[in-house]
Parts: structure tokens; C-alpha cells; sequence
């Protein structure tokens, strides 16, 4: 062992590490970031694409995310409202699109009565959860152990409202087939946002954007800390740690610090290898996380065109390719002309849409539009599809979460300490899991505990 360079190595220059580094640099500690790509901001990332600007990665911020509000007001951050006059639309289980105004999907009466039995039924059993230590709900180890999907079968045997109330979880939230997670991780994930109500109020979830895009969030935390303190394109490959510290190495050499912040989502934590080798039961807990997987689509016309017809832009089918789309547009760029529409074709849809040659794939995402839009959805200016499940340092998208019977087995395993090594990230957060908010919490809980 040699003395520390630094304090804290903290790697990954996502939000996460960031905020990290900025509380402890705040506090009069040493510190340096190492991160993989050529960027901060990880799965935040604002860019200009055929002169579109674009929020490749996430964007939106929600009234219970208290934490990213008071970080944006910290770094004097303004955010602006998503448009969202006019009518949304609807396609059911019928085929048939429906255009709507309000909140409640123009379903039958019993679906509509089922859809809020079941979402007041989620809501109290959100409500009895600490989403920082889920496995320790009244009812964790019976609701672990059947899937989201079987969980409502049992609940209703109306097909429409299991379909509409397993999407704002399954391909909306976690990005996973129903049938893939258990009914614990639905209702953490209800409870990380405050409740299930608010995930099912897109006004709600999806309120606000941030001027200029969020990945100005980690620029801002980046440009705060001492030049030379954030190094990019250092992919962290080997940690060697004992009881007085952690040597990282990157391909540039190695860094000593007393403590490391592995500030990376929980399946790249493995990726790196230890020495000695992590505990068993964090080697085990990894191989039951994973990424969900959608495809964020970004679609540019030369106007807004479902203004001029009445229409918000927002659109929802569990039955379309494409099953939820907004009204995207950069309303913070002075003189925008054209409109954009945002996206998601999430899980097995995406698996499907992965198979097909790029043209193929674009054809088909905008027939899926153009039976919300209407044919003009059919003429872009400019179509992009955020490729984060092929990117090395993601690999998946928006966030990781356990398969069935994992949460109640190895959760409470997720923020252990190992020796040096503390770990943090938005999936292993509870209020504001698998969102910048949680990235937020996380990284101040971990400066907070090292500064302790
Ligand atoms: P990351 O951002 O993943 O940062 C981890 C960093 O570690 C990365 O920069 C990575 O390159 C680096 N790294 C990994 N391995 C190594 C290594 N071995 N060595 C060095 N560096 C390494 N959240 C919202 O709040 N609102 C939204 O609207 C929203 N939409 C989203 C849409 C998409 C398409 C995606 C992908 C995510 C979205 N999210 C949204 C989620 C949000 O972006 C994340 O929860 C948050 O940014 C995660 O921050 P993090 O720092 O914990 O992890």
C-alpha cells in the first residue's frame, strides 16, 4: 500500500459522480472523476443532430423530484413546459383511435372503473413503501415472487385496463415485458415517483424541460470543479483494494485514493475486475440486474403539424409499435419553425425493430404515428434514433432493475460498502429510482456517508 493521492476516485462522470465529487470538493476533499467516454453527463446527453437539438438521453422533470428542482436552482438552471394544448390520442384494444381531452383514456366504463380500482389498489400498496428498502413492505415477499404481469391477472380479468395499467410500469417505466419483473418492482417503481397517480398523469411525470437540455446539468457540476479534476476517455478496467484504500487503473495509469465511488449503473460495476475479487453476494446480486430496453425516437417536421388539427401530441396505445409519443419541440430556441415529436418503442417491440435494416425500421415507426397523427407523419425533415442499447457505457435503456424474487433476495445488498469501495447510481436510488433526481440523492447520500 502507498499513500492516497486523493481522498475519493470517484469513477463514472455521470450525474451521479458528479454530484459526488462536487460535495466532496465542496467540503475541502480531494478528488478526481475518471470517466470512460469522451463526455460527462453518462445518459444525459443534449446534441445537435442534422441542426435539430436534441435530448438524446433524459429530459424530463417531474414536481416530486425535489432534489434535481433544488440542484437546477443551485446551478441557476430555468426549465420551460412541455406543449401540450389539444386533444391526446388513443388507439384501444379494438383498433380504433379515439382522440380525448383530460387524463382518463376514452375506454369502456368497466375498463375505465377497472383502470381505477387498480390504480387506487397500486397507489396504497406504493404507500406503504419505503422505496429506499422495498424489501421490507408489509407484503414483499408474496408480491417478489409473481410477476407484474401475473400480479394483474389476478387483480382484474379486463385485458384492456391490465394492458393500459402494465404499460406506464412495463414498456413506459421499466422497459420491460410485464412478465419479466415482479409485482414488488412496479409498485417500487410507483413508489420512487411518489405514487402510481403520477406516473399515469403524463402532465405530472412529464412536466417540465430545462432550458438549453438537461445535460446541462452535468456540464454545469462538471465546469465547478478544479481543471484537470474531471478526466475523460480514463475507462476504469482494474481495482485493487485493501483496508486503507483502492488503487483505479485506466489504460493512462493508475490513481490511489482512500476511498472510490463506483458512480456507474450496477451492471458495468462488473464489468471492471477486483483485487482481491468482490464478496460473493455482489457478484451473484449483478448477474440478477439488468437494463430495460427502448428505443427513444426523435421526429422532426417542417411544422408542428397536429397543432393545426387540434391534436397535443400526446398519443398512447399498449397496442401500438410506438406506445406513448409528445409534442418534443424545442420551444426554448427562438425562431423554431418546425415541430418534433418524441417516441418510445420499448421492450420485445424494440426486439423486433432491432431486427430490421434502418430503413425498414423507420418505415415502420412512422406508420405507427401516422395512425395517431394522421399521414403528414409519414414526411419528416429529420428522424434519429437514440442508440443507447448499442453504446458500451449503457447498454440498455432508461435504467436497470432485478428479475423476480431478486429485489427481496439481494436488494439490501445494493449500498453496501466493500472495504474502500461505496457504489451509487440512479438505478440503486428510491425516491427518484432510474431518474436524474435519484442519480442526485444517491450521489449525496454516499458524499454525505464518506465526509462522515
Ligand atoms: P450514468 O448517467 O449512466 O453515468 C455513469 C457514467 O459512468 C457514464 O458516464 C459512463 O460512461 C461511466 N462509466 C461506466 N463504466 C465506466 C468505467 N469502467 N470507467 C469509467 N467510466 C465508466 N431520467 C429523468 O430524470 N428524466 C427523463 O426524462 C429520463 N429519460 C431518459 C431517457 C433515456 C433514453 C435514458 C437512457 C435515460 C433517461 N432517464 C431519465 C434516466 C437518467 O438519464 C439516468 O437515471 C441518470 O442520468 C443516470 O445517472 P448516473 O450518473 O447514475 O448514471
Amino acid at each position: 500500500t502507498s499513500d492516497p493521492d486523493y481522498d475519493v476516485v470517484v469513477v463514472g462522470a455521470g450525474v451521479t459522480g458528479l454530484t459526488v465529487a462536487n460535495r466532496l470538493r465542496a467540503a475541502g476533499r480531494s478528488v478526481i472523476v475518471l470517466e470512460a467516454r469522451d463526455r460527462v453527463g453518462g445518459r444525459l446527453l443534449t446534441d445537435t443532430l442534422d441542426g435539430v437539438r436534441l435530448e438524446v438521453g433524459g429530459q424530463w422533470v417531474s414536481p416530486d423530484q425535489t432534489s434535481l428542482l433544488a440542484l437546477l436552482a443551485e446551478l441557476g438552471l430555468e426549465t420551460y413546459s412541455r406543449y401540450r394544448e389539444g386533444e391526446s390520442v388513443y388507439i384501444g384494444l379494438d383498433g380504433v383511435r379515439c382522440t380525448f381531452a383530460g387524463e382518463k383514456f376514452p375506454v369502456s366504463e368497466r375498463t375505465a372503473n377497472e383502470m381505477d380500482r387498480l390504480t387506487v389498489i397500486l397507489d396504497k400498496l406504493a404507500a406503504e413503501m419505503d422505496p429506499l428498502e422495498p424489501w421490507n413492505h408489509p407484503d414483499a415477499d408474496r408480491l417478489d415472487r409473481v410477476s407484474f404481469a401475473a400480479w394483474l391477472a389476478e387483480e382484474t380479468d379486463d385485458a384492456e385496463a391490465r394492458d393500459n395499467i402494465g404499460l406506464y410500469i412495463g414498456p413506459a417505466m421499466l422497459t420491460k415485458p410485464a412478465h419479466s419483473f415482479s409485482a414488488l418492482s412496479a409498485v417500487l417503481m410507483a413508489a420512487s415517483a411518489g405514487g402510481f397517480s403520477h406516473l399515469v398523469d403524463a402532465d405530472f411525470i412529464l412536466d417540465r424541460r430545462v432550458v438549453g437540455g438537461l445535460q446541462r446539468v452535468p456540464l454545469a457540476l462538471a465546469s465547478r470543479l478544479p481543471a484537470g479534476t474531471v478526466r475523460l476517455g480514463e475507462a476504469v478496467t482494474k481495482v485493487e483494494w485493501d483496508a486503507d484504500g483502492a488503487t483505479v487503473f485506466t489504460g493512462q495509469g493508475g490513481y490511489r485514493g482512500r476511498n472510490v465511488v463506483m458512480a456507474v449503473p450496477p451492471t458495468l460495476v462488473s464489468r471492471v475486475q477486483y483485487v482481491p475479487a468482490l464478496p460473493p453476494v455482489q457478484a451473484q446480486m449483478r448477474q440478477h440486474i439488468s437494463f430495460g430496453l427502448v428505443i427513444k425516437l426523435h421526429i422532426t417536421y417542417a411544422t408542428p403539424f397536429w397543432r393545426e388539427l387540434g391534436l397535443s401530441g400526446t398519443a398512447f396505445s399498449p397496442y401500438a409499435l410506438v406506445h406513448e409519443a409528445y409534442d418534443n419541440t424545442n420551444e426554448d430556441v427562438e425562431g423554431e419553425t418546425r415541430g418534433t415529436l418524441v417516441g418510445f418503442v420499448s421492450d420485445v417491440k424494440a426486439d423486433g425493430l432491432l431486427a430490421l435494416d434502418a430503413a425498414s425500421r423507420r418505415e415502420r415507426v412512422l406508420e405507427s404515428l401516422a395512425a395517431y397523427y394522421g399521414p403528414e407523419a409519414l414526411s419528416p425533415v429529420h428522424y434519429y434514433e437514440s442508440p443507447w442499447m448499442a453504446d458500451e457505457w449503457t447498454v440498455g435503456a432508461f435504467g436497470t432493475s432485478f428479475d423476480i424474487g431478486s429485489l427481496t433476495r439481494y436488494g439490501r445488498h445494493l449500498r453496501s460498502d466493500v472495504g474502500p469501495l461505496a457504489f451509487a447510481s440512479s438505478d440503486i436510488a428510491g425516491l427518484g429510482f432510474q431518474h436524474v433526481d435519484g442519480a442526485i440523492r444517491m450521489g449525496e447520500a454516499v458524499a454525505a456517508r464518506l465526509l462522515s
